[in-house]
């Protein structure tokens, strides 16, 4: 069987975790954020979380290899369809993530989502965001509210603030130097059939459409 390896590519605040949330709920893939695995360590008491606390918290991004290494462990586990929130994130984890689909799963489908938003947008998202540390949903109090103010709209756990949305600027710079030529890269390598440029002056339920229809026609 064929399955769909989804990837969303796209700045701090661009809508990775929203949209890949979505996909979950309205198509059943599975979601894997390198996000939540880089805080799932970073809040374990040992050297290695202590080091990738500190990264985290400058908004800094975690050495390829380390990252790549514990983001394909996860992989490797998921046999179905999945969408991958926030990795690869610069050129080199791009080059480890195709070498490590050619081996572990040739029989998939790759397919690029690059999300395009300005820098103010995102820089309000993202400075509004509210984060839910138990799911990891994320609201914004005027964008998408949750049901019940504070509260996570899947589990009802209080909301919080991400220590490193406080550095926007810093995040923002790392996207510039270190995800711009990952997707250089991409759109030289990946079928231009599979790969998909969603720009910043589309609603959110524009995008849902456009989303609707690349992973039905796949
Ligand atoms: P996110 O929730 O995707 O914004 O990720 C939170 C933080 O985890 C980032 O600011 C980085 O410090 C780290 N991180 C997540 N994904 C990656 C990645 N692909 N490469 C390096 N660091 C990452």
């Amino acid at each position: 069987m064929v399955n769909l390896v989804l990837t969303f590519i796209g700045p701090p605040g661009a809508g990775k975790g929203h949209f890949s949330y979505w996909i979950v709920k309205k198509f059943g893939f599975k979601r894997l954020a390198s996000g939540d695995i880089t805080r799932k360590y970073a809040d374990e008491p040992t050297e290695i979380g202590l080091k990738i606390s500190k990264l985290m918290e400058r908004g800094e991004l975690l050495p390829d290899e380390l990252i790549s290494q514990l983001f394909f462990l996860e992989l490797e586990k998921i046999h179905s369809n999945v969408v991958l929130d926030g990795f690869p994130r610069t050129k080199i984890q791009g080059v480890f993530l195709h070498t490590f689909l050619r081996k572990k799963m040739s029989k998939n489908k790759f397919i690029v989502i690059i999300l395009k938003t300005k820098k103010e947008d995102s820089a309000y998202r993202v400075q509004g965001r509210l984060f839910c540390a138990i799911c990891s949903a994320t609201y914004h109090p005027k964008l998408s509210p949750p049901r019940e103010s504070f509260f996570c709209d899947n589990d009802n756990t209080k909301l919080s603030r991400r220590a490193d949305d406080e550095h926007f600027a810093e995040r923002w710079a790392t996207y510039e130097r270190k995800t711009l030529p990952l997707i250089k890269f991409m759109k030289a390598r990946v079928n231009p059939k599979n790969l998909f440029e969603i720009g910043s002056d589309l609603s959110k339920e524009e995008i849902k459409k456009i989303l609707e229809k690349i992973v039905e026609k796949n």
